[in-house]
């Protein structure tokens, strides 16, 4: 088991936002968590990575417990994250993002040597390519389409050597046919990289074109788990979330 996620509970004052929730992930699994509005499903995310300590409960990353880890220590581990909203360096070019993410995953301060500029080229520039922006090598973050700024996230998480990647709602914000992409190029990197994947999202397409297994929140609870076609056929699922009586 890569992840463990034992009766974990976060309240936000009287509202349970995550409450008793139960969940495994296995290595190479690419899993949605999908769930209306306000189900919790950021929170749980923000749990996971630290953002947010739990009320009880435990989330066991290869056996050890991350529940009381900072955010950094979290990412050390192993365990990348992009927000719903893009974060990346706007003023560093792509490849000086990439690499500067290499040299502080390498924890080398590249304050202390003058030649940070020569250290990891070629990982660089292999990440460049997998993720497809070798071209904007040299373009400003900033100047990125909205498109290009998640590879470059995405990127950033490869550079962080994450062998699981937590994505809260990748495509929001993106045109139809981008969100097919990115979710395209997410998972042809996880699969090539080997890497586990979670991710939420709203649009229902994406989710049952790429999710290999899916997870049903509402109110803070995990109310089905189990393949695209068992979530799709399960008469809770289509009760309260899908809106049948
Ligand atoms: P989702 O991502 O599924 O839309 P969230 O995890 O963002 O849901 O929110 C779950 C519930 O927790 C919502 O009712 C939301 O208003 C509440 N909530 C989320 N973050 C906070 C916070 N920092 N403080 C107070 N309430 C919060
Ligand atoms: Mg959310």
């Amino acid at each position: 088991m890569l992840l463990h996620i034992k009766s974990l509970s976060k309240s936000f004052g009287a509202l349970m936002a995550v409450s008793d929730v139960n969940l495994e992930v296995k290595t190479g699994e690419r899993l949605a968590v999908i769930g209306p509005n306000g189900a919790g499903k950021s929170t749980l995310f923000n749990l996971l990575t630290g953002y947010f300590s739990p009320d009880s409960g435990e989330m066991l990353f290869k056996g050890k417990n991350l529940a009381k880890l900072p955010p950094d220590k979290i990412v050390r581990k192993g365990i990348g994250r992009s927000f719903q909203i893009v974060n990346i360096y706007p003023e560093l070019s792509v490849f000086e993002s990439i690499q500067m993410t290499l040299i502080a995953s390498a924890r080398r301060s590249y304050n202390l040597f003058s030649k940070a500029k020569n250290m990891f080229l070629k990982e660089t520039e292999d990440i460049l390519e997998k993720v497809g922006l070798s071209d904007l090598a040299h373009v400003p973050g900033e100047l990125l389409s909205h498109g290009d700024k998640k590879r470059l996230e995405i990127a950033m998480i490869l550079a962080n050597k994450a062998e699981i990647i937590l994505l809260d709602e990748p495509t929001a914000g993106m045109a139809p046919e981008e969100r097919l992409e990115t979710m395209a190029l997410i998972s042809e990197l996880a699969e090539k990289e080997k890497l586990t994947l979670l991710f939420t999202e709203h649009d229902m397409s994406v989710v049952f074109m790429w999710a290999r297994r899916i997870a049903v929140m509402v109110l803070g609870r995990i109310i089905a788990d189990g393949t695209p076609d068992e979530i799709k056929e399960n008469p809770e699922v289509r009760k309260v979330y899908l809106g049948e009586k």
